[in-house]
This record gives C-alpha cells, sequence and structure tokens, in this order.
C-alpha cells in the first residue's frame, strides 16, 4: 500500500548538509502494525514527516497503491492528509483555551462534515476513549494521559485508514503509558495502519514489524 523506495531527506543548514534519511525503502501493508526504534536525532520525525506527506524526499519516491505521491501538488496532498492519515505527537499539539469536543472537530471542518455530524461525530470518539465527562474540558483541565486521548481522538476524526504517532508515550507517566498502548492496539485490530516511532522499547514491543533508525538508515529487525 504505502512505499518509500530509496528515500534520502538533506536538510540544508547555511553552508552545511544535515543527510537526516540515506537510502530508507520501506514497504507498508495495510493493516500493518509498524513501530521505528531509534535514539535521539536518527531521523525518526523526518522519516514519519515524508510517511505523512508534512514533507518531501530530497531524492527517492514515496507511492501509496502504485501512485507516486512525489508527483502530487501541495493542495493534493493537503487533502490525502487530512481524509487519510491521522497524526499524533509526544506533546499532543492541542490547541490551548480550546475544548475537547471542539479539537476534535475541528479536522471534520476542514474536511466539510456538516456541524451537525461533526459534534456528534467528536461526543462518539471522546466517549469511547473514555472521554465524555471531559468533553467541555481545555487542556489546562485536563491530565496528560487524557490529553493524549484527546489528541488521538482528533487523528480519527476523519477516519483516517493511517494512524502515524511520533513518540506517543514520551510524556505519559506508566498508567497513561498503559492506556495509550492499548488504544494503539485497539486501533490496529479496527484494521488500521499504524506507523509509531518511539525509543521506548515497551511501545514497540506491540507493533508486529519492528525497525531500527541510525543516523538516517533503517533496517528491519526480528519483531
Ligand atoms: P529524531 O526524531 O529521531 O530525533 P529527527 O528526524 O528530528 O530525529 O532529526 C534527524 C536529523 O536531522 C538530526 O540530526 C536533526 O538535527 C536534523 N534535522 C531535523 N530537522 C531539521 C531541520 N528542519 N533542519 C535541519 N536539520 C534538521
Ligand atoms: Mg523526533
Amino acid at each position: 500500500m504505502l512505499e518509500l523506495d530509496q528515500v534520502w531527506r538533506i536538510y540544508e543548514v547555511g553552508d552545511s548538509e544535515v543527510v537526516a534519511l540515506q537510502d530508507v525503502s520501506l514497504n507498508i501493508d495495510d493493516g500493518d502494525f509498524v513501530a521505528v526504534m531509534g535514539p535521539s536525532g536518527s531521523g525518526k520525525s523526518t522519516l514519519l514527516q515524508i510517511i505523512g506527506l508534512l514533507d518531501r524526499p530530497s531524492r527517492g519516491r514515496i507511492a501509496v497503491n502504485g501512485e507516486d505521491l512525489g508527483e502530487l501538488a501541495d493542495e493534493e496532498r493537503t487533502r490525502r492528509r487530512l481524509l487519510t492519515i491521522g497524526f499524533v505527537f509526544q506533546r499532543f499539539h492541542l490547541l490551548s483555551g480550546m475544548a475537547a469536543i471542539e479539537q476534535v472537530a475541528l479536522p471534520m471542518e476542514a474536511a466539510g462534515v456538516p456541524p451537525e455530524e461533526r459534534y456528534e461525530r467528536a461526543a462518539d470518539l471522546l466517549t469511547s476513549l473514555g472521554l465524555g465527562p471531559r468533553m467541555e474540558f481545555q487542556p489546562s483541565q485536563l491530565s496528560g494521559g487524557q490529553r493524549q486521548r484527546v489528541a488521538v481522538a482528533r487523528a480519527l476524526a476523519n477516519q483516517p485508514r493511517l494512524i502515524l504517532a511520533d513518540e506517543p508515550t514520551g510524556e505519559l507517566h506508566t498508567e497513561d503509558k498503559a492506556n495509550i498502548i492499548e488504544l494503539f492496539r485497539r486501533m490496529h485490530r479496527e484494521g488500521r495502519t499504524i506507523v509509531v516511532v518511539t525509543h521506548d522499547q515497551e511501545v514497540a514491543a506491540m507493533a508486529e514489524r519492528q525497525f531500527e533508525i541510525r543516523d538516517g538508515r533503517l533496517r528491519e529487525v526480528p519483531a
């Protein structure tokens, strides 16, 4: 389904270059659960941004079902991202001062879902993640684990096929971490494709396929 073929990402910084990804090739099938482990600075976020259509390879190709995404205009890439990909981040990336239900409804507004359906779907999602009684709470009124569950609900808002997570438990305590791990398992059982980058062995252990990244080079390791 998703294919990276000899992908390089080189950042230009002043007169020098940072090679963040080197010759990365990767095939991800529908329904796969993939974890990428690597130390800080190894290229995890860069890889996820390329898979998530937030960035483009400097060299190489990214394709979905055989279609080369490098050919697509920015607007089309944005549309695809909105409709097919859900992102979860380490620091949640919620908007301060905005109620949980509004945060979850927002991507649906961008996707053109009518208001009534937006709020109904957002309420259902939050309820299914155990946040029914917290729908009107703002991020500052929620715990770390609750914030991350709002972020997961937001990622699921447009019913994406693919969930990408960048160190989703990095800011969480043990119990919250266990809850989020269980949520990823559930999303996988529901048929979603999941790619999580992490330096947490416990998080990586839930995946079916594990990769290691070092200095921008990716290799599969036995799960
Ligand atoms: P990780 O997520 O594994 O910590 P990153 O993908 O963020 O790693 O970074 C990989 C390498 O690329 C690092 O050396 C980092 O300093 C560099 N890098 C990341 N983003 C940029 C950028 N926007 N400009 C220049 N260098 C960058
Ligand atoms: Mg990172």
